[in-house]
């Protein structure tokens, strides 16, 4: 018989661990930011070659390391963090596991400056499959510069793994916009391919969120702030005409950290309900802080996702803190957005923390992370949702306190072949079928990455010869014109080859339809520094939409009326012309008095 059991060198163990951590650029952007932060900086670059692909660097201006913690750090279980089991429940720190920068050491070539303050030299390691192959004393301004080449170079398969480059940027940015929008006292900045992406100056939180998410926000942020002894939430939250599509625009961290938590995001959505269409997420940047014992932080490996100890009164406080802040700012009419007195009167809501409590609190957690240690997230994770979504709908009922709609069908009647009106949930509408059609196709262009559009493969392509301005403008638009359903291929010079349109585009009306779009956005609003593509796709939709004068069946008014209502901003046309006009019992019976 021979023993077959061996030890894995510590090598393939990072990076068999590095697998958790470490999965793709982002993820040591991240780990990399996180450490500079907790490191004091004031000040952080981040810098990117080839999507993080080749290179990914963080130089920040932070505590520095000596000699000895700059080759420490890159080994297994290395943090100056914590200490002690205790450590754990206080931890304040964006970083405790100590495993970054060793599964990063592990599946990159790694370079690391550093100096701490007042020391004369600074330390330059250099690690290559997780060994250290130089290390020498170097000049090196305050602080820490970690830069990682050819990640995965030495795990092809995950190498191979990693998504375009597109992709993988936008990873990077949004790991980035996290961490910038939590820190806005620190200065960050962002290079790309030696080109700059982000410049962010030290600012307070409004001002950081218009810096990176744009301009557009300013006067669409509606702050939100309420505290009890049990927990705070601050932050802004955006008015309903700045909900979007997707949801990329919600933010949200607990002590400072981002989280996913589906739970909680439905606590927001909810507070919107009636406020926006359905599909249709609206804006927040939203801050929960909380004692940190009441929280478990240490479910996921990469801290993406926590436990808290009540969910559900942290579920209510959300939503009674959104309505409330909703209501000020008389988005919407506030009734009575108080707590619900069921969670109000929750022992937890009104008392602060004793001495006893918090001993009991730590006790249970502490016995529960020492038995679910290590294999929380991997036993834990289906269990906990489902409870987590359990709660939600009994929490949901409860707190179902507004009238349910109807939901039927009125009757549409056209007027003067412009409006169409029907009269739904107490109120009259009157709506404008071309300004509403423009909005729906508007709408519909601009989302094409969820649903693309058909394109009718022409059956012999079509050389398409232009002017040289007119040549410019189709070269620019090649992208967008494809999201919009013409296939369009540069032949050289001026000529273009058309290889399909739109399914509603009629065979031999191909030339004929493109230069029309041609021209008119050319002459759509030449002064307004529009971006080219909103442009094409208001242009395309004035050209599209169904014209006054056309008499509408009922089915059609229907189908315009339901698409109009699912549009992020149904109220008014790309251009800004109103799309309806509603007027409420109340308003009629004004206009007879
Ligand atoms: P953790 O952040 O969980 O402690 P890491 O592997 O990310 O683990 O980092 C290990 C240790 O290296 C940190 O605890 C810290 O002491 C040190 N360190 C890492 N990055 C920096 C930095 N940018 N500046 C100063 N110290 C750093
Ligand atoms: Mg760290």
């Amino acid at each position: 018989m021979s023993d077959i059991i061996s030890l894995l060198p510590d090598t393939l163990a990072n990076q068999i661990a590095a697998g958790e951590v470490i999965q793709r650029p982002a993820s040591a952007v991240k780990e990399m930011m996180e450490n500079a932060i907790d490191a004091g900086a004031t000040n952080i670059h981040l810098i990117i070659k080839d999507a993080g692909k080749e290179l990914l660097q963080v130089i920040d201006n932070g505590k520095g390391m000596s000699e000895t913690d700059a080759r420490m750090c890159f080994e297994r279980h290395a943090t100056s963090k914590i200490k002690t089991i205790d450590d754990l429940f206080t931890v304040r720190t964006m970083g405790f596991r100590g495993e970054a920068l060793a599964s990063i050491a592990a599946v990159a070539r790694v370079e690391l400056k550093t100096k701490q303050e007042g020391s004369e030299t600074g330390t330059s390691i250099i690690i290559e499959n997780g060994q250290v192959v130089s290390q020498e004393i170097c000049q090196t301004p305050k602080g820490t510069s970690l830069a990682i080449k050819n990640l995965f170079y030495n795990v092809p398969a995950r190498r191979n793994f990693l998504k375009s480059n597109t992709t993988e940027m936008r990873h990077v940015v949004d790991e980035f916009t996290r961490v910038a929008l939590s820190f806005p006292t620190i200065t960050f900045e962002l290079t790309n391919n030696d080109k700059p992406l982000f410049k962010l100056p030290q600012a307070n939180l409004k001002q950081r969120i218009v810096a990176i998410l744009g301009q557009s926000l300013n006067s669409k942020l509606v702050p939100v702030n309420e505290e009890t002894p049990f927990l705070k939430i601050s932050g802004f939250i955006g008015t309903p005409d700045a909900a979007s599509k997707t949801r990329g625009q919600q933010f949200f961290f607990v002590n400072n950290r981002y989280i996913r938590s589906p739970y909680l995001n439905h606590a927001v959505n909810q507070a919107f309900r009636d406020l926006l269409p359905k599909d249709t997420f609206p804006f927040f940047v939203l801050f929960i802080e909380l004692d940190p014992e009441r929280i478990d932080i240490n479910v996921h490996p990469t801290k993406q996702e926590i436990k808290f100890d009540e969910d559900k009164i942290i579920y209510a406080f959300v939503n009674s803190a959104l309505k409330q802040a909703l209501g000020k700012y008389s988005v919407i009419p506030s009734i009575d957005f108080n707590l619900d007195s069921s969670i109000e009167n929750l022992p937890a809501m009104n008392s602060a923390f004793t001495e006893e409590k918090r001993d009991n609190t730590q006790k249970e957690f502490l016995f529960r992370s020492f038995s679910e240690k290590g294999k929380a997230h991997f036993l834990d994770k289906q269990e906990t949702s489902n409870k987590e979504w359990k709660e939600l709908y009994k929490i949901q009922e409860s707190l179902e306190t507004e009238i349910v709609h109807e939901e039927r069908t009125p009757y549409y009647f056209q007027v003067n072949q412009t409006y169409i009106g029907f009269y739904q949930s107490n109120k009259l509408y009157l709506v404008h079928q071309q300004n509403a059609h423009e909005r729906i196709l508007f709408e519909l262009f601009s989302k094409t990455s969820d649903e693309p559009i058909t394109i009718q493969k022409c059956l012999t392509p079509q050389t398409w010869e232009l002017n040289t301005t007119d040549a410019i403008v189709v070269n620019e638009l090649l992208e967008e014109f494809l999201n919009v359903g013409f296939e369009i291929e540069a032949f050289g010079g001026n000529t273009f080859i058309i290889q399909g349109v739109p399914a509603d585009v009629k065979p031999g009306q191909e030339i004929n339809s493109l230069e029309r779009i041609v021209e008119s956005y050319k002459f759509s609003s030449p002064n307004m520094k529009l971006d080219k593509r909103e442009r094409l796709y208001k242009t395309l939709a004035k050209q599209k939409c169904i014209r006054v004068g056309k008499v509408l069946a009922q089915s059609e008014m229907d189908e315009l009326i339901q698409k109009l209502f699912s549009c992020a901003m149904p109220t008014h046309s790309p251009n800004n012309e109103k799309t309806m006009i509603v007027l409420s019992s109340n308003e009629i019976e004004k206009l007879f008095h």
